[in-house]
């Protein structure tokens, strides 16, 4: 790829150094993250709410068109500008944006949206940073595609390697991540490293064997995956006829998502897509809070954590965009919280239970917004969009353990207990009439 390629590039977010897109490397000289920075001065003159909508109605059946069928593509402009038929996509997003009075009720918002991430190709807002990078991957020429993962992560770009035709690599913290991804990151092919240790653990592997080995890095600290991820935002509030929220809530791990939120809404208010900035509210969960303890002391100094929780997702220590998910906060005047699995596993059943579903992790989102609305910090009359980044499946076993109350210090409040009968119409009339 040649330098003149592409009409952006690489900004350390500390020092400011720039560096061509065409060169491969994760992190700055002075090891700072990366950024992709876009000419939003030009392309100003160039986006509007209009040629959004003009790409909005296509199907696509040939290649020709995926583009702007893609809920990440058809944002290409403001997300990574390459040749259309370089373009790897399954397609994916256009997620549904929920609008469910029982679930406004119970969180106590009278406009309460669920933006369900887990309708993409693979079950997780993982597929929208996933094809920007392994287009990008495929662009640089490369052949393998490596990244830790506590799931999600690596059954995304399994996919995306795979009709890419590129080899994917993936390193999961052994014995931790749900069924659901696992068997995902097998039945695409990926070749599967299970590392004795958590998702920490496996993340200093990959980043030491990706260079040493040839391998391009696809986790999160990969600054062209959150290009792809703020598309999340793009299509919310396109969906909402460009009227953002006032608040959008969404779980918080690696932090890649927040960072990319705070990107997507700083450079939608540039490029005069929106007036109005929503704020963020970034939830993680107790076990796993070192956001959450930065942000309570002001983010005087970085925190860390050795994460236990029943949210595998979002079961991190040390999150690697911490320094871009800062400034995210800062720039919406967001607010950062923490839930507990007892209240992850009851917004998770309540979910679930109006007909929708999600993954435990996702459940974060909705159970923060429950609690800043108890604390005062939304208002009922305020509207409000939380994300839900997995899909029911991906984690089977949370759901089943949460129902027979087998989940380990968690009340199963909601509770759907299954009944063993004698088969007989009398049994099955007798259980019927009970319920
Ligand atoms: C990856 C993931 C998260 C965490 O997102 P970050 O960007 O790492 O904060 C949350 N929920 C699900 C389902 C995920 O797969
Ligand atoms: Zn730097």
């Amino acid at each position: 790829m040649d330098d003149g390629m592409l009409p952006c590039r690489v900004q350390c977010i500390n020092c400011g150094a720039a560096y061509p897109p065409s060169e491969i490397r994760y992190t700055c000289e002075c090891g700072g993250l990366l950024e992709v920075e876009h000419d939003l001065g030009k392309l100003r003159s160039q986006v509007s709410r209009e040629l959004f909508d003009s790409r909005n109605s296509s199907f696509a059946i040939r290649h020709s068109q995926i583009a702007n069928c893609s809920g990440v593509w058809r944002y290409r402009e403001l997300v990574l500008p390459v040749p259309e038929e370089s373009i790897i996509s399954r397609p994916e997003g256009n997620t549904a944006l929920y609008h469910n009075p029982h679930l406004a009720q119970w969180v106590g918002v009278e406009e309460f949206y669920l933006k369900h991430e887990g309708e993409n190709p693979t079950g997780s807002f993982k597929d929208r940073g996933m094809t920007v990078g392994v287009t990008y991957a495929k662009l640089l020429g490369m052949k393998a595609v490596a990244c830790a993962s506590t799931g999600n992560t690596s059954a995304s770009m399994a996919a995306y390697a795979a009709l890419a035709g590129l080899k994917a690599v993936v390193f999961i913290p052994e014995g931790m991540i749900a069924f659901g991804k696992l068997a995902q990151a097998l039945a695409y092919g990926a070749i599967t490293l299970q590392v004795k240790g958590n998702f920490d653990t496996a993340m200093a592997l990959v980043r030491e064997a990706s260079p040493a080995l040839g391998m391009y890095l696809l986790n999160s600290l990969n600054p062209f995956r959150l290009e792809g991820q703020k598309t999340i935002v793009f299509e919310l509030i396109h969906q909402l006829g460009w009227e953002p929220p006032d608040w959008i809530a969404l779980p918080a791990g690696n932090l890649g998502n927040t960072a990319a939120f705070g990107k997507a809404l700083r450079e939608m208010k540039e490029v005069g897509l929106i007036e109005k900035v929503p704020r963020l509210l970034a939830v993680q969960a107790e076990g796993a809070a070192p956001f959450y303890r930065g942000f309570v002391n002001g983010f005087r100094k970085r925190e860390q954590a050795t994460p236990n929780t029943v949210a595998t997702a979002i079961k991190i220590g040390n999150p690697v965009s911490y320094e871009r998910a800062i400034r995210a906060i800062r720039y919406t005047d967001g607010v950062v919280f923490a839930v507990s699995d007892q209240e992850i596993m009851d917004a998770k059943a309540q979910i679930d239970r109006a007909g929708i579903g999600c993954e435990p992790a996702s459940a974060a989102s909705v159970a923060g917004v429950r609690k800043a609305v108890r604390e005062g910090i939304i208002r009922p009359g305020e509207r409000v969009v939380a994300v839900l980044t997995g899909h029911l499946l991906k984690d089977p076993g949370a759901t089943v353990d949460y129902h027979l109350g087998r989940l380990n210090g968690i009340k199963p409040t909601y509770a759907n207990r299954p009944v063993t009968i004698e088969a007989g119409l009398r049994e099955v009339e007798r259980v019927i009439n009970s319920a």
